[in-house]
């Protein structure tokens, strides 16, 4: 933490996961600047990146715990907060059973906190209720890269999108939500004009302006595009027979359930809602460039058939041999920063660490024995909508909720502030005195912000990086790893006794790297991080997993035990709630490009808002008129589950019947601007992940 020495960190915002030079001045302003060494950045950052040192300052921190007494919140000692907290979880546990509590986490986790929550409920109190935000984002590209490679993984890297001769951005406002990568792409077609620049998304947005070609898809219609490539590579002889043979099972059965709708292009523009020949050049150019990225987001995953679209994006790719090879596959951009690191220790409610499966007898045998832990859970725990409807429904009665927002973030986020008001026990760990959950805690424990906690995250494309403290705790904050590891020894588990993240990061490596044989055997492991000592780890430069590879299945084998890829049937199937004639309009949600998640940190950089000062809602000029609603005015906008209100604009991008509104906003920083009390609590059968993209609202004047 010397003065005027530049420290290499990473970004905490977007999955692309920039490199950081953080610099603290003598005046004590920090400097922020790209890190040239950064494999992922190059040295740029984005504008919310850039703002980083403006959000630093100790103004609407948390800085004590605190602690509900006779109904209001008061400060507390450590000593008092994890006593409440320990002997809390405990009585519940002993009355109720283990699955009675539950922990709710966050992609904006380091990888060393994400595995002490892991065990410690996994192992130790014996439960799987830990599910995490990460749920909201990506969790339907972890089950379909599983169903089709048999492990959550993703098969290339950042450098494929330089080297593809075709990019395909789907559901992805790269330019604004992956901001660095984006402009990666823009260079490439700078200096290479003919690299073509596909687009489907429903709306207009600042990534178009780059595109050849801009898809306008018809929400929730994905599936019949992509089955439909599927079926015209098929017709025009453009499959890799050798690979699909050698490689790869169950195209018939994807080829059959494809045909079933979407064998006519024309018939499948139709579906969509796309101009034909638009969509016949896509095809044609689909099938005749062998260098293809197809790179999709939450406009894809956020859906109740989320795990179908990424699978029929992956087919075509299988069925083409374009896979693990420079500059082309399937490649899922994730949210938040450590979305992946999560993944790699388990930090779904369906899952193990190192990428073993909950539902194993002989993956959980594993970890059991690693840990020498007391017990194992030994059944998939509760995703977050369902955790929450089991909070109100009395069944789970204490839930710690670390680094995440819920009362903003989730779908009928009204029901969240229902469940948590009849919760027994709420815990919350934050960095900000000004989240609307905290208001429902029982106990606030306060945590270390960026630039304050050391660990390690996980981008987009399987790269761990370090992010290093330069800056001292403010207050009384703590490190969220030593705080759960605290509560686990009041609560009489042993194995929690970690001194550093890089203790912690240490067993999480040799884990990675246990038994992973025969058929436990997996791609994800750590092997030659899983000996470093303090300084090593400490010095650990950004390096891909495993062993520094930058692609995988290159060489035709997967992870499923018989070496071979899956194609999966993806009948289409429309999204769960239809327009009507009370909800005439399709809400879709999303990020703008300066603010993160629900701004309790992007918030408090004033330059980030002149791009977007308020909250609004997009609509065409002609549904305005339609509705009686009028640019620059106040509009509200209702669903079956709940209403917000926010200035009505047109932003040029939004097509007829569609509304868009953004993600940020809240009722700690706007009066009823929470868009997630609109959106349906709909998910997707396989992954849980929640339908963010199409709700049936109604608008009208305020
Ligand atoms: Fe941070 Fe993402 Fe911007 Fe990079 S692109 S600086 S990781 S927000």
């Amino acid at each position: 933490m010397t003065s005027c020495t530049a420290v290499k960190t990473t970004c905490p915002y977007c999955g692309v996961g920039c490199g950081v030079e953080a610099t603290r001045l003598p005046d004590g302003a920090i400097r922020i600047a790209g890190d040239s060494g950064h494999p992922a950045n190059l040295g740029k950052l984005c504008v919310k990146g850039s703002a980083l040192g403006d959000t630093l300052g100790p103004e609407k921190r948390l800085l004590q715990p605190q602690v509900r007494v006779d109904g209001t919140l008061q400060r507390a000692s450590w000593d008092a907060a994890l006593d409440k907290v320990a002997g809390g979880l405990r009585a519940i546990i002993d009355a109720h059973g283990p699955d009675a509590v539950a922990l709710y986490v966050s992609g904006q986790l380091l990888t060393e906190d994400y595995y002490v929550a892991n065990k410690f409920m996994k192992g130790y109190v014996g439960s799987a209720n830990i599910d995490t935000n990460s749920r909201l984002c990506m969790s339907s590209a972890v089950a379909g890269h599983k169903r089709a490679f048999g492990e959550d993984i993703v098969p290339g890297c950042y450098e494929d999108l330089e080297l593809a001769d075709m990019v395909v951005l789907v559901g992805s406002n790269t330019a604004w939500c992956h901001p660095i990568l984006f402009q990666r792409i823009a260079r490439i077609k700078e200096s290479r004009p003919e690299m073509k620049l596909v687009v489907i998304d429903p709306r207009r947005t600042a990534t178009c302006e780059l595109a050849d070609v801009h898809l306008p898809v018809k929400p929730g219609t994905d599936v019949w595009l992509f089955n439909g490539l599927l079926c015209y590579l098929a017709q025009e002889g453009v499959i890799d027979d050798a690979f699909v043979t050698q490689h790869s099972a169950g195209l018939d059965a994807a080829l059959a359930a494809a045909h079933v709708d979407c064998s006519d292009p024309l018939q499948v523009a139709k579906i969509c809602k796309v101009d034909a020949h638009a969509l016949l050049a896509f095809y044609q150019a689909f099938a005749a460039t062998r260098k293809v990225v197809t790179a999709f987001s939450q406009g894809v995953n956020q859906s109740s058939s989320g795990t179908d679209k990424v699978n029929s994006i992956i087919n075509c790719h299988l069925a083409t041999g374009r896979i693990g090879q420079p500059g082309m596959g399937p490649f899922s951009l994730t949210g938040q920063p450590n979305a992946m690191g999560g993944r790699e220790v388990g930090g779904l409610a369906n899952m193990l660490a190192a990428h073993l499966e909950l539902d194993n007898p002989l993956h959980r045998d594993t970890v059991q024995t690693f840990w020498d832990s007391p017990r194992m859970a030994h059944k998939p725990g509760l995703k977050a909508v369902d955790l929450f409807h089991a909070i109100e429904a009395g069944k789970v009665k204490a839930v710690w909720i670390i680094a995440t927002n819920p009362l903003v973030s989730m779908p009928d986020a009204d029901q969240v502030r229902r469940a948590l008001a009849k919760c027994e026990l709420v815990v919350v760990s934050d960095i900000s005195a000004e989240s609307d959950t905290n208001a429902h805690a029982d106990v606030l424990l306060p945590a270390l912000g960026w630039g304050e906690k050391d660990g390690t995250v996980t981008n987009s494309e399987r790269r761990i990086s370090r992010q290093r403290a330069f800056l001292p705790a403010p207050g009384e904050a703590r490190a969220d790893w030593d705080v759960l590891c605290e509560v686990a020894t009041r609560m009489g588990y042993a194995g929690f006794d970690f001194t550093s993240p890089q203790a912690i990061f240490d067993e999480h490596a040799r884990l990675s790297t246990f038994r992973n044989v025969g058929e436990q055997a997996r791609l994800f492991n750590l092997a030659g991080l899983d000996k470093l000592d303090a300084a090593q780890y400490d010095a650990l430069a950004p390096q891909q997993w495993p062993q520094g590879r930058a692609r995988l299945f290159g060489d035709g084998r997967f992870a499923h035990a018989d070496g071979r890829a899956r194609f999966v049937p993806t009948p289409p199937r429309a999204p769960r709630n239809a327009p009507d004639a009370e909800y005439p309009l399709i809400l879709n949600t999303g990020r703008v490009r300066d603010q993160w998640h629900t701004m309790t940190r992007t918030g408090k950089a004033a330059k980030l808002s002149g791009h977007v000062a308020e909250a609004f809602i997009d609509l065409h000029p002609q549904d305005a008129l339609l509705y009686s609603v009028r640019e620059g005015e106040l509009a509200r906008i209702s669903s079956a589950w709940g209403a917000m209100v926010a200035r009505v604009v047109h932003g040029g991008g939004i097509a007829r019947g569609q509304v868009f509104v953004p993600i940020h906003w809240s009722d700690a920083n706007a009066s009823d601007a929470r868009v997630g009390a609109v959106v349906n609590p709909v998910v997707d059968p396989v992954s849980g992940e929640p339908e963010f993209k199409h709700t049936p609202v109604r608008i009208e004047q305020f």
